[in-house]
């Protein structure tokens, strides 16, 4: 595997592939990766000649400082799970390399960026959209791979490749979980032990939510979910929405949408924790 650091090296590396004719997938990543991450690069092989992953804590997304300085930065063993799992290239820039100056540009994704994560996390799309346009200009990949864990953020993507005229597809990917059921994310590293244990009743609950939908209203569900993870002591929850999975905007009625979908936020330690299921 090629680590690259700079622009002007990835692109020259990159201009040398495709001029061979050969097909660029590429995986974005804010690295500690764990196999949700690697099924998306195995994936990304399946399907094209060149894998690119890129490792970049981006900071710009970040609206709180703990919350990127707690930010898990593990490169050695990432740089092993990469040569192990057939990368091709591993791009992983400094923040200097990325924004020698800094962007200003405002992003208007409509209703996609006001609600769940957007309403929680202000600025945190506009800053994952500067970044995922910038590394889509510099790979230029065929393909780009996106978890379906980050559902919210996998539909700003598609937005923002239509916005820019970006000419990539767009590939989503289900989400991956522990044996437990908890969605595999960096942030799990960060989980105290009892967080830990506790962690896979979330993906418990939205299961059992899930094969009630018949007998409960939208309303009667979301009360359900609420109640269920409030009865954790150590489980806040920050939003359970239950949106049409194209457009994100809330529905009433489970007739609103063709799917619909319940996307969660639970904090444990301090720690947010998003998972979602498809009703
Ligand atoms: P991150 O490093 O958290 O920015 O994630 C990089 C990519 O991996 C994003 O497209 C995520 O949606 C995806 N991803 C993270 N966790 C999982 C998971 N458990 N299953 C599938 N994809 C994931």
């Amino acid at each position: 595997m090629n680590i690259i650091n700079t622009i002007a090296d990835i692109k020259s590396a990159l201009i040398l592939e495709k001029e061979k004719n050969k097909t660029i997938g590429f995986v974005p990543t804010m690295g500690a990766l764990h196999d949700g991450h690697l099924s998306l690069i195995q994936k990304a092989k399946q399907d094209n000649d060149i894998v690119v992953c890129s490792i970049f804590v981006n900071p710009i997304q970040f609206n709180n400082k703990e919350d990127l300085e707690k930010y898990p930065r593990v490169i050695t063993n990432d740089i092993k799970l990469l040569q192990n799992n057939d990368c091709d290239y591993l791009f992983n820039p400094s923040v200097d390399e990325m924004y020698p100056k800094p962007d200003d540009t405002i992003f208007d994704f409509g209703h996609l960026d006001k609600v769940m994560e957007g309403n929680s996390r202000p600025g945190h799309f506009n800053g994952v959209a500067i970044v995922v346009k910038k590394l889509f200009e510099i790979i230029e990949p065929h393909k780009a791979y996106f978890g379906e864990k980050d559902f919210q953020q996998l539909l700003i993507i598609k937005k923002l490749t239509e916005i820019c005229k970006l000419n990539v597809e767009i590939i989503p990917y289900p989400i991956i979980r522990e044996k437990d059921g908890l969605a595999m994310s960096s942030r799990n590293l960060r989980l105290s032990k009892h967080g830990r244990e506790i962690a896979p009743n979330i993906f418990k609950v939205l299961a059992e939510a899930k094969t009630l939908k018949n007998k409960l209203s939208v309303l009667e569900m979301k009360e359900f979910v609420n109640k269920k993870i409030n009865n954790f002591q150590e489980m806040e929850i920050e939003y359970f929405e239950i949106a049409n999975a194209e457009t994100l905007l809330p529905i009433k009625d489970w007739h609103d949408s063709k799917i619909a979908i319940g996307c969660i936020v639970v904090n444990i330690d301090e720690i947010r924790l998003i998972d979602n299921v498809i009703f």
